[in-house]
């Protein structure tokens, strides 16, 4: 049994809310800011180690508040560099984050979870084989950042350069959450990060990548196609089924008109499904309407999963049909299969 406290985490508190708790206290008005500051600059992760504040406010925070940041539970390195951390919430649930370290380029990226589990069941998926359990709030989307940075710093002396949104779960299913992650890690008094250097991928929720749009989000967006035509990714993504191709595409042109935001397709090659040549032109066509940037995924086996992966020939020669109509295209050999760190192999094994 895990202990759960009863004591309110701090995070879910905003600037002016702890204001007023410090006035309560008959404290200054800056000792909010320093908290703050603590809390979403410097990543704290206890009271404690606020040494700015005198020894009696500390003890005084802790006993009404708590920090619930998640904790490490187990690493695992890959021989190609990748790590992959797994954490423990609060409530004893686990979540997996990974980094994905290109050195050669300074590219240290973190793909981080938004859901405990996820509701999609995406068939090439390792955690759609799971169930949902619930959303991660802004803070513990937060925290994956935050302690991949120190193990990005710590193993390869660089910080993080990106952060994808495509761990385990569907952000935007969890959408206010991810959005509140992401001010606090771009604004000026969080990490300070770029929002260009955020993507969040989405299995295709069209009502939700207009509200980005609405929303007008820095961010870039990535769209897990996996296939071009209806047929096929209503048999891989159950999703598609109330998104067809024809209104995803119009919300997500909807958002690159309003937004200007980098847009990329995932394509996970299926040996014998989508790889041939008739899916390559489909898929040509369906980046017709804005710019967009196609990754091709190598495929990588999960247990209880049919699919085979596609002969890198076979997606060199559907790489090259793209690139001949005109697509933009990267082909990404995957990384951290060692660990079970790879696209749609997130899962918590044991
Ligand atoms: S691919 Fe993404 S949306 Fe689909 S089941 Fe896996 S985690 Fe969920």
């Amino acid at each position: 049994m895990v202990a759960v406290s009863t004591k309110k985490d701090i995070r879910r508190l905003s600037l002016l809310e702890i204001a007023s708790v410090f006035k309560e206290l008959g404290e200054p008005k800056f000792r909010a800011n320093q908290v703050w500051e603590w809390l979403w600059k410097k990543g704290a992760r206890s009271f404690e180690e606020m040494t700015n504040l005198s020894k009696t406010l500390r003890e005084q925070l802790e006993s009404q508040f708590t920090i619930q940041a998640i904790q490490e539970d187990k690493v695992q390195r890959s021989h190609d560099g990748t790590i992959k951390t797994r954490f423990r919430l609060h409530d004893g649930h686990l979540i997996e984050s990974v980094l994905i370290p290109v050195p050669e380029d300074k590219r240290f990226t973190v793909c981080v979870s938004s859901q405990v589990g996820c509701s999609l069941t995406c068939k090439f998926c390792a955690t759609g084989q799971m169930k949902r359990v619930r959303n991660l709030d802004a803070a513990e989307i937060y925290d994956q950042v935050v302690q991949v940075n120190r193990q990005s710093e710590e193993t390869f002396g660089h910080p993080l350069t990106n952060i994808v949104y495509m761990g385990m779960g569907e952000p935007l299913l969890a959408y206010s959450n991810v959005l509140a992650s992401i001010e606090r890690i771009t604004a000026e008094d969080g990490l300070g990060m770029s929002p260009r250097r955020i993507t969040v991928s989405t299995a295709g929720i069209a009502k939700m990548i207009s509200k980005l749009a609405d929303d007008n989000v820095k961010f870039n967006l990535a769209l897990s196609l996996h296939a071009a035509d209806d047929e096929k990714r209503n048999e891989i993504m159950p999703i598609n089924e109330q998104n067809s191709l024809d209104i995803l595409m119009d919300s997500i042109a909807y958002f690159y008109r309003k937004t200007r935001n980098r847009i990329s397709f995932e394509y996970i090659a299926f040996q014998n499904f989508n790889d041939s040549i008739v899916d390559a032109a489909k898929l040509a066509k369906l980046c017709q309407r804005f710019p967009v940037r196609v990754n091709i995924i190598e495929y990588n086996p999960v247990e209880g999963v049919s699919f085979h992966k596609s002969s890198a020939d076979q997606i060199d020669r559907f790489a090259q049909f793209l690139v001949d109509e005109g697509v933009m295209v990267t082909v990404r050999r995957s990384r951290g299969k060692d660990i079970d760190a790879a696209c749609g192999q997130l899962a918590n094994k044991e």
